[in-house]
C-alpha cells in the first residue's frame, strides 16, 4: 500500500496536531491521496484504506480544507457531500456487516457516526440508525461496554423523540435484546425481544421475517434458560412461517426460468448470511434435542435446500433435500414429501437447473 507517507508529528505548526482517523490518538502518518487524513501507525491506516478511506478518499478533500471564503453555495455544497458520505459509509458497512466482516466494517461505521453527528448535531433522533449500526459492529467484535454505551445514547434520543417511528424503536429493542443476552441478563433480553416482536409485527406484519428473527433470537434466550420447550415451539413458528415464505419464493423463481421476461426481482439474492445460520442452529438444535421432532426438521431442511436453490447451489439442494425428505416420511402426513422430491428431481434435471442470482 503506497497510500501514505510518514511526517514527523513536528511538521505540524504549533497548535495544530494531527490525529488518527481511527482511535484518534496522535497522528504520525498522513494519507497522499487527498493529504487531510491522518494515522498513528500503518496498520490503522490499512484498516481505514480497506474499510472505507478507498471509497470516500477523495470526497474528504473539500470538506477538511479550511477555506477563507464561506458562500452560502459552498455551504451547500458541502452539506450535500456529507449526505452522500453518510449513504457510502452506511451502505459499506452495512454490506461488510451482512458478509460477517465485523472488522472491516468498523471504519466505515465509525466514520458514519462522524459524519451524522456533524451533520445533525449531538443527542438528535437521526444519529440512532449511526448508533445502532456502531453498535452492531461493536457486537461481533465482543466490544460489549462500548456496545451499552452507544445503546443508551440511542435510547435516550429514543425516549426525547415520541414521533420516533416504530422501525428505529424495533431495532433498538433487537440489539439490547442481543446485548442483555450476551451479558447473560436473560430477563431484561427477553423483555427487549418482546418489543421488539410487537415493534415488527406493527411494522412489517405478524408473518414477516423480521419477526422471525426476533422469535430465533428470543430462542436463544430461553436455551440459556433451559427451557427447551419453549425454544421448540419457537423454531417451529420460525420454519413454518419462512417454509411458506421459501414455498412462493420459489415457484415465483422458477416461473421465470421458463419466462426469464419474468425475472425475479423481489429476492435479495446477496441476503445476509445470517438467514442460513439460523436455518443451520435451529436443524442442530433439533437433531440433538431427544424430541427429534421429524416435522420441523423436514421443514427446516426443506428451508435450506430451497434457499440454495434459488442461490444456485445442486450440492446443497441435494444435501438438505435428503435431509428434508428422510424426515418427512417419518411424520405420520408425509405432506412434504411431494414438494421435496419435485425439488430433487429439478436440481438433478438440467433444463430446470438452478442459475445463481445477480451477485
Ligand atoms: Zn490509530
Ligand atoms: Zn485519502
Amino acid at each position: 500500500m503506497e497510500a501514505a507517507f510518514k511526517v514527523l508529528p513536528l511538521a505540524f505548526p504549533k497548535g495544530k496536531e494531527q490525529f488518527c482517523e481511527i482511535c484518534q490518538r496522535e497522528a504520525n502518518l498522513q494519507c497522499t491521496k487527498c493529504r487531510v487524513t491522518f494515522y498513528c501507525d500503518s496498520e490503522h491506516q490499512q484498516a481505514d484504506w480497506v474499510g472505507i478511506h478507498e471509497r470516500i478518499c477523495q470526497m474528504l478533500v473539500p470538506i477538511r480544507t479550511p477555506s477563507l471564503k464561506q458562500s452560502r453555495r459552498k455551504e451547500k455544497q458541502l452539506m450535500k457531500v456529507k449526505a452522500e458520505l453518510i449513504e457510502i459509509c452506511r451502505n459499506t458497512a452495512q454490506s461488510k456487516l451482512s458478509q460477517g466482516k465485523h472488522f472491516e466494517a468498523l471504519p466505515a461505521a465509525q466514520f458514519c457516526l462522524r459524519c451524522c453527528i456533524d451533520v445533525h448535531g449531538p443527542n438528535t433522533i437521526q444519529l440512532v440508525p449511526a448508533y445502532l449500526l456502531l453498535a452492531e459492529t461493536n457486537m461481533g467484535l465482543g466490544n460489549l461496554a462500548l456496545v451499552a454505551d452507544l445503546l443508551s445514547q440511542a435510547e435516550w434520543a429514543i425516549l426525547k423523540s415520541p414521533e420516533c417511528d416504530r422501525s428505529l424503536r424495533q431495532r433498538l429493542h433487537r440489539s439490547l435484546g442481543r446485548l442483555h443476552t450476551a451479558t447473560g441478563n436473560l430477563e431484561a433480553a427477553l423483555f427487549h425481544f418482546a418489543n421488539d416482536i410487537y415493534y415488527a409485527s406493527e411494522e412489517f406484519g405478524v408473518d414477516s421475517t423480521v419477526v422471525c428473527y426476533g422469535y430465533f433470537l428470543m430462542a436463544d434466550a430461553f436455551i440459556k434458560q433451559g427451557k427447551m420447550a419453549i425454544v421448540h415451539s419457537l423454531y417451529t413458528e420460525v420454519a413454518f412461517t419462512w417454509h411458506r415464505h421459501l414455498t412462493k419464493l420459489l415457484e415465483t423463481h422458477l416461473q421465470s426460468i421458463r419466462n426469464p421476461a419474468m425475472l425475479d426481482s423481489s429476492f435479495d439474492y446477496s441476503q445476509p448470511s445470517e438467514v442460513d445460520e439460523m436455518f443451520r442452529v435451529i436443524l442442530e438444535f433439533e437433531q440433538k434435542s431427544s424430541r427429534r421432532g421429524s416435522s420441523l426438521i423436514a421443514h427446516v431442511a426443506h428451508c435450506l435446500s430451497m434457499l440454495w436453490f434459488v442461490r444456485g447451489d445442486p450440492l446443497k439442494v441435494f444435501g438438505f433435500g435428503t435431509t428434508a425428505l428422510k424426515a418427512s416420511q417419518l411424520t405420520p402426513e408425509h405432506d412434504l414429501a411431494e414438494p421435496i422430491q419435485g425439488l430433487l428431481q429439478l436440481v438433478q434435471d438440467p433444463q430446470a437447473h438452478p442459475r445463481s442470482g445477480p451477485s
